[in-house]
């Protein structure tokens, strides 16, 4: 009797530690979660203008394209380092059409679409960041970039907004675009002539790609909350916009969204103000 009962203490024992080498194997797996799907997923980066196309709004003195293909490229470094497939829609200062960069993203099934911007205002004082989505299914990637990059720039959250701009409404996988503060505003713009800063911003937008099925729903209150979990941010829908308040928008590559959805084809102007405004249509 006392050897059978030693005999299962043993085994209790022994049951213990496997179920606390279980408990180390999942607690190590949990933390590599954001990276565990990472090789099935491709990430399409975008890099806003580029070529003839400088961004920004006329005469503003640092120039957008130069900023986004930078932080695109750190961002494409860190998440190949992570494992991701990453794929740029330029890797240069070219030019490529919005309907080129779309069927880059369109190509893959796995993918995911980030594009990068930086914002202008006339107004000087203009500043913060904010992140676009379309499609129901680019929320939570939005939410995880935005949360990430409003949370690690010293800029004001201009938050997540909803807007059919045509690198989201046209592509059909998970799309954000997401405006890493104005140029035109002194501090942030100083700030983004920093290699430091700009190796900041991809760091955030990689976080937000590794941390988007992380992102809790507040549709979903049973939900276990994690410490890894992040909430999911509320947005602003824009699009249904009126045209006198797209006029009050102080983005110039912005205001191309105020052209109809229905037409097809642009007309002459429409394309050279599409061509020259990535975001817009
Ligand atoms: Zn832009």
């Amino acid at each position: 009797m006392a050897r059978r009962f030693c005999r299962l203490r043993l085994l209790i024992t022994g049951f213990s530690i496997t179920l606390l080498a279980c408990n180390a194997i999942s607690a190590a797996g949990a933390s590599r979660t954001p990276q565990s799907n990472s090789p099935s997923i491709t990430v399409v980066i975008d890099a806003g203008h580029g070529g003839f196309d400088r961004g920004g709004i006329p005469g503003q003195r640092i120039p957008e394209k130069e900023m986004t293909l930078d932080v695109a490229q750190r961002l494409k470094a860190l998440l190949a380092a992570s494992g991701y497939r990453v794929v740029m829609t330029r890797d240069s200062d070219v030019f490529v059409p919005l309907p080129g960069r779309v069927a880059i993203a369109n190509s893959y099934d796995n993918a995911i679409f980030v594009c990068i911007h930086f914002n202008s205002a006339k107004r000087m004082g203009a500043g913060g960041i904010e992140t676009y989505f379309f499609s129901r299914e680019s929320l939570p990637l939005a939410s995880a970039i935005h949360y990430y990059v409003a949370g690690g720039a010293p800029s004001s959250n201009r938050g997540v907004r909803r807007r059919g701009f045509y690198v989201l409404r046209q592509t059909r996988v998970p799309a954000v675009l997401v405006e890493c503060g104005f140029l035109t505003n002194p501090t942030e713009g100083q700030y983004v002539q920093t290699t430091a800063y700009r190796q900041k911003l991809a760091e955030e937008i990689a976080a937000g790609v590794r941390g988007r099925n992380s992102v809790g729903s507040a549709l979903s209150p049973t939900r276990v909350a994690t410490s890894e979990s992040i909430p999911l941010q509320p947005y602003i829908d824009q699009t249904k916009v009126t045209k006198s308040e797209h006029r009050r928008s102080k983005h110039s590559h912005k205001k191309s969204a105020r052209k109809k959805k229905s037409s097809s084809k642009p007309t002459g102007s429409e394309a050279s103000a599409a061509s020259a405004n990535p975001e817009g249509n």
